[in-house]
């Protein structure tokens, strides 16, 4: 076994699940996930599968509780530490890459101050692979040289705006749906192009997916007809003309028709 793959006994992995789909997850993953006595995972994390990857192992589901509250980060830190202490195997499955928002450093932290040993599994990110899904590549040779990757959880303050509106390249927002409308005038004031394309990918990778394409001045009227909900990746930039009929709807919404 590689390094990595074994999961001891008083031990806790974070492990990335990928964006959605069964087969993005990684061999290491299932690995873990074979020799898990429980597993604490979220909403966005794949789990349909969870029975035949973890029959062995409890699953406790901690992205929502009935009344549809979320466990708390603190008692998920304190779940975590207080199984490994009892002297279970504990994978903490997460949604795309443990370390890209979702508070995995903050779950880490917690293990090694309690002194129980911890690893982290990476995933593959929702950031890069969600706009893949839909045919838009965050780099591309000529249309951009950089990606930022930024949470739209909270409004994007004007310096963040200003600042991105400057930079040149892709844009990801992540956790972007309820604050699309802020982001999407705050660049335009700072000087982005309001034709800019942009993408709202909802469900990405997975059979559910769903795309949007309009121009930056338009996306929040087009995403709100079309009812586009999180968890959804928002891609602003010339990268979004690469993805399959995104110029024939980006003339269709320009036009009005
Ligand atoms: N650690 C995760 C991100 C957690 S933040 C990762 O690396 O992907 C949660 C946000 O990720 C969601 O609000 C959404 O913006 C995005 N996301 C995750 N999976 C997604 C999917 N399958 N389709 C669209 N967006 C997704």
């Amino acid at each position: 076994m590689a390094p990595g793959s074994v999961l001891e006994p008083g031990s806790v992995a974070l492990v990335g699940g990928g964006p959605g789909a069964a087969d993005l997850m990684t061999v290491r993953a299932l690995r873990l996930l074979g020799q898990a006595d429980v597993v604490f995972y979220d909403r966005l994390a794949p789990t349909d599968e969870l029975a035949d990857w973890a029959p062995q192992a409890r699953w406790v589901d901690v992205g929502k509780r009935p009344g549809h509250h979320r466990v708390p980060q603190e008692r998920i830190n304190r779940l975590l530490v207080s199984s490994a202490r009892s002297g279970l195997r504990v994978v903490r499955l997460k949604g795309g890459d443990p370390f890209v928002f979702g508070r995995g450093s903050e779950e880490v932290a917690a293990c090694r101050e309690a002194g129980v040993p911890v690893s982290v599994v990476p995933g593959i990110t929702s950031a890069v692979s969600v706009p893949a899904a839909a045919g838009i590549p965050v780099t591309a040779r000529g249309l951009s040289s950089s990606f930022t990757v930024i949470t739209g959880h909270d409004p994007l303050s004007e310096r963040t705006l200003a600042g991105l509106a400057q930079l040149g390249g892709t844009t990801v927002v992540l956790m972007g749906v309820g604050t699309l409308g802020h982001t999407a005038a705050g660049l335009i004031r700072h000087g982005l192009a309001p034709d800019t394309p942009v993408a709202l990918v909802e469900r990405g990778c997975t059979p559910e997916q769903r795309v949007c394409i309009a121009p930056l001045e338009e996306i929040q009227l087009a995403a709100a007809v079309a009812g586009l909900a999180s968890p959804a990746v928002l891609v602003i930039g010339e990268v979004v003309r690469v993805a399959p009929g995104a110029e024939q709807h980006l003339r269709e919404l320009v036009r009005g028709t």
